[in-house]
């Protein structure tokens, strides 16, 4: 018998149930054409959960959640919420299943599609062709190392306290989920910390160092994450892919983002333990600002199912199949208004998702 996929999808706030309703329809030609076969539930969260039941994220939904192969999540948070408390915001129930389902590696591509090369603040010859996976490490380091905390001294300073902290295990398996991830790319990972000053860095380093020995085919670079804040600006297309902490991934993951020009381009993944469920998400949050309209960019979204065909499902034809749509409605000149230029056609959410679906068709031989 076929292999059945099981996916839950969270559409979650604002844009979330747009995208989400072309992503599914990706699904279903999928289903219909390239005979995969998935089970599909669907759930609440964030904010719509907590309008629902009063709280972000049901425990049934998290019941599910680790059950399912894969979550495809839309975006959560918005105005309507913000009064709530920090537990129950919708963000909250977000931050749970991150927690609950142990993702605790965060890949974040920047891709830049020829079509759009101009939309990218750097010259088209920077750009042009990049493709670098960024791996940051998700659930470890400064944001949840102990002690924390702000405390006021006897002499009546206030200090605030986080610590960067990191053991060997979790730095074997964020550097094995990179050396993994490079034998299927160009064969390269480029490691980032501050080893020069933080002793957790040179750590991370040593440690990298001991993983690299079980990949001989993979060449290994250590580079200083400052460093590689620049090379980033300076040179992007010397990266395949960067494996970094927590701390140094969240502010180089948003620099190579801005590389491709806009936000509602832009997938990401987060991976548990091998076997475990694995999150897929747009980069981007719920665009309270443009919800409802029909107007938002759903390419994110798809681009985010076609990492889930990739990584969880090894489905990597049918992730190239969705790939090369995107690229040949771009390249058509089809745009939604976040990615609109000169010259080219202003489509709806609706439309872009017709659009994809019509190039799956033509590129399906
Ligand atoms: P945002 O990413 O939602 O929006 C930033 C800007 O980009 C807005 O102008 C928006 O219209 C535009 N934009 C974003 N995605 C787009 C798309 N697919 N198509 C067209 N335009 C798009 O960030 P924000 O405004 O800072 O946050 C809004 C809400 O989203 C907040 O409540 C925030 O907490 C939440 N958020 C959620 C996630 C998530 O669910 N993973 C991530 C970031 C922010």
């Amino acid at each position: 018998m076929d292999k059945e996929y099981t996916i839950l999808m969270l559409p979650g706030d604002g844009i979330g149930p747009e995208i989400m309703g072309e992503a599914r329809r990706v699904i279903d030609w999928l289903g219909a054409k390239r005979n995969l076969k998935f089970k599909i539930h669907e759930g609440l969260v964030g904010g719509a959960a907590y309008d629902a039941h009063g709280m972000p994220l049901s425990p049934e939904i998290l019941e599910l959640a680790k059950q399912v192969d894969v979550v495809l999540l839309g975006a959560v948070g918005g105005p309507k919420w913000a009064g709530v408390d920090y537990d129950r915001r919708p963000e909250a129930g977000l931050l749970t299943l991150r927690k609950e389902l142990e993702l605790f590696a965060n890949l974040r591509p920047a891709i830049c599609f020829e079509a759009l090369v101009e939309a990218s603040s750097l010259k088209p010859e920077l750009v042009s062709g990049l493709d670098i996976m960024i791996v940051r490490e998700l659930t470890g380091g400064v944001y949840f190392g102990e002690p924390r905390g702000i405390e006021t001294l006897e002499n009546g300073e206030r200090r605030g306290v986080n610590t960067q902290v990191y053991t060997t295990s979790e730095i074997h398996r964020i550097a094995r989920v990179a050396f993994d991830l490079a034998g299927k790319r160009d064969g390269r990972v480029t490691s980032c910390e501050k080893a020069n000053v933080m002793e957790s860095g040179l750590l991370w380093r040593e440690e990298v160092t001991v993983i690299a020995a079980e990949y001989p085919e993979i060449k290994l670079d250590h580079m200083l994450a400052d460093s590689c804040a620049m090379q980033l600006v300076r040179a992007p297309k010397q990266f395949d892919v960067i494996v970094t902490d927590n701390l140094f991934g969240d502010l180089l993951s948003d620099v190579a983002a801005m590389l491709t020009g806009s936000l509602g381009m832009l997938p990401s993944a987060a991976l548990g333990a091998k076997g475990g469920c694995a999150m897929y998400e747009p980069v981007h949050g719920s665009a309270p600002d443009i919800a409802g309209r029909g107007i938002a960019n759903p390419i994110a979204t798809i681009l985010s199912l076609a990492m889930a065909l990739r990584y969880s499902f090894d489905c990597a034809t049918e992730a190239r199949l969705i790939e090369d749509a995107v690229q040949k409605v771009l390249a058509a000149g089809l745009r939604t208004a976040d990615i609109m230029q000169p010259g080219r056609e202003q489509v709806s959410t609706a439309v872009m998702g017709d659009s994809i679906i019509g190039a799956l068709d033509s590129l399906n031989k």
